[in-house]
């Protein structure tokens, strides 16, 4: 049976924002630990 890519993925801790607790989904590769909302506050 052929490993099924998405299964890999599921397997993977999904990141929690440090600021607000909200799941980060994607940017696998990102080694910050905050989502979207919060990284564009601090660019005040
Ligand atoms: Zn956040």
């Amino acid at each position: 049976m052929l490993q099924n890519p998405v299964e890999f993925f599921k397997q993977l801790p999904q990141k929690e924002c440090a600021e607000c607790g909200q799941m980060i989904e994607e940017q696998a590769e990102s080694y910050l630990m905050e989502c979207d909302h919060c990284l564009s506050k601090r660019d005040e």
